[in-house]
């Protein structure tokens, strides 16, 4: 099994843990991560992609070209709220200026280079970014409510080697920038046309955010919360922060930012209730084991009985599924207002793992369940366009290998 190193490119996201540092250590993690940045947001054109900037950020570019602050609102406006990437749309925006702004700027997306819609309604995009990478993004929808979530990726790949996960035997290729986060969720809107963004509690097809794509979100912290910041912004797709959930494998010092600053829902992915197999199946425990994790969720400051913490647990046959692991988990959790999504494994191609009986999840949901915390078995969704993270990329890679050999 590969293993965690404390080299990896993640260490960057930690900046406290940077100052420190000598210069030497500190130039060299730096060099490391930057090898894992985004594309720059400037075509090669010149022109410059507008989406995932900052407020300041536009402002500052619209006075190099002598225009004043207030169009930033209106830009973002148009960007955010009414959803166009086409500058000749912007009615608000005299002709010359439209011109001015459609010669230096871009309003991007990135290009669907597969999109699935499974027999349940779920759909499932393969995103590919300027520089040829590719991401998942996942629209499951609420078949009781118009209503669903769009499954968001943060990383092309991870550095994280969870065993039973599929994104884990791909390397990390490379951090997504705040304009790409951002954009999977403004494309998959796009896909269903819900444009302009609707205020407050109005019913929207795409009304949550999960970040539980491809990748550690918490180890490309920066641009993550870039992106939640614009996408939070109340002039624009006005997602309320209650309306996002971050998944993480634990990365304990920043859980506690990500509360601070973005006060977003957390899902951690537990797993497993003892540190010699969380060790094996979650590689970042030997890094930040699950007293640590744990503790770190007691001082969460988003969670209340209101807005719970949500324990992941994926449930592998023979392997973390016994009653007394249900029992273990319920004791490790107790205090905590939390709830238990339990997920069948979802097998892929080259994995050891099987999912637990069904029999045995309903007796550990009802363990869980009688000692107070909800706990569904989240039905596996997309089973039949491969919807389990990482599993797309793979295909669709394999499909273009396929390409390429039958066209020689
Ligand atoms: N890196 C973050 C977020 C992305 S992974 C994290 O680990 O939390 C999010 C979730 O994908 C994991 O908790 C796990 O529940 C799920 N997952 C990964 N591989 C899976 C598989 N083969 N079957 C079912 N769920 C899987
Ligand atoms: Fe990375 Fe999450 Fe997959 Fe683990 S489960 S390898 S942290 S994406």
């Amino acid at each position: 099994m590969p293993s965690f190193t404390s080299s990896s490119p993640s260490l960057s996201a930690d900046a406290n843990a940077i100052m420190f540092m000598d210069e030497r250590e500190r130039a060299r993690i730096l060099a490391k991560a930057a090898l894992f940045s985004p594309p720059s947001a400037t075509l090669p054109d010149g022109r410059r992609d507008l989406v995932g900037l900052s407020r300041e950020e536009i402002t500052d570019i619209l006075a190099e070209i002598g225009e004043k602050p207030f169009r930033t609102k209106q830009l973002w406006h148009w960007i955010y709220h009414q959803g166009v990437t086409d500058f000749s749309r912007m009615s608000t925006i005299a002709k010359p200026l439209q011109e001015k702004l459609a010669e230096r700027f871009i309003i991007g997306r990135p290009e669907p280079a597969m999109v699935q819609t499974s027999s349940d309604e779920t759909r499932k995009f393969l995103f590919r970014f300027r520089d040829g990478q590719e991401a998942e993004t996942v629209y499951i929808p609420d078949r009781r409510e118009d209503r669903g979530a769009v499954c968001i990726s943060s990383q092309v790949g991870c550095t994280l080697s969870c065993t039973f996960c599929h994104t884990g035997t791909q390397k990390l290729v490379r951090n997504l920038g705040a304009a790409e986060i951002v954009s999977q969720f403004m494309a998959a809107r796009d896909s269903y046309a819900e444009w302009p963004s609707l205020k407050g509690e109005t019913p929207r097809l795409l009304s949550t955010i999960v970040l539980m794509g491809m990748g550690e979100p918490l180890y490309n912290y920066e641009n993550v919360a870039k992106a939640m910041k614009i996408i939070m912004d109340g002039e624009g797709i006005g997602l309320s922060r209650r309306r996002i959930t971050l998944s993480t494998s634990g990365v304990v010092p920043l859980m506690d930012r990500c509360g601070d600053e973005l006060g977003i829902n957390l899902a951690v992915s537990l797993h497993a209730v003892r540190n010699d197999l969380r060790d094996q199946i979650v590689p970042l425990n030997r890094k930040y084991p699950i007293e640590e994790v744990l503790a770190a969720c007691r001082r969460y400051p988003a969670a209340s009985n209101a807005r719970r913490i949500t324990f992941e647990y994926i449930m592998l046959r023979d392997v973390n599924d016994s009653d007394a692991d249900a029992r273990e988990l319920v004791r490790l959790i107790s205090g905590i207002p939390a709830k238990v999504n339990l997920i069948p494994f979802n097998p892929w191609p080259g994995s050891d793992y099987r999912p637990s009986t069904r029999e045995r999840q309903a007796k550990f949901a009802e363990i869980v369940m009688n000692a107070g915390f909800a706990s569904p078995i989240r039905t596996p969704r997309g089973r039949d366009i491969l919807a389990a993270c990482g599993q797309l990329k793979t295909a669709s890679e394999r499909a273009r290998a396929g390409q390429t050999a039958t066209d020689e």
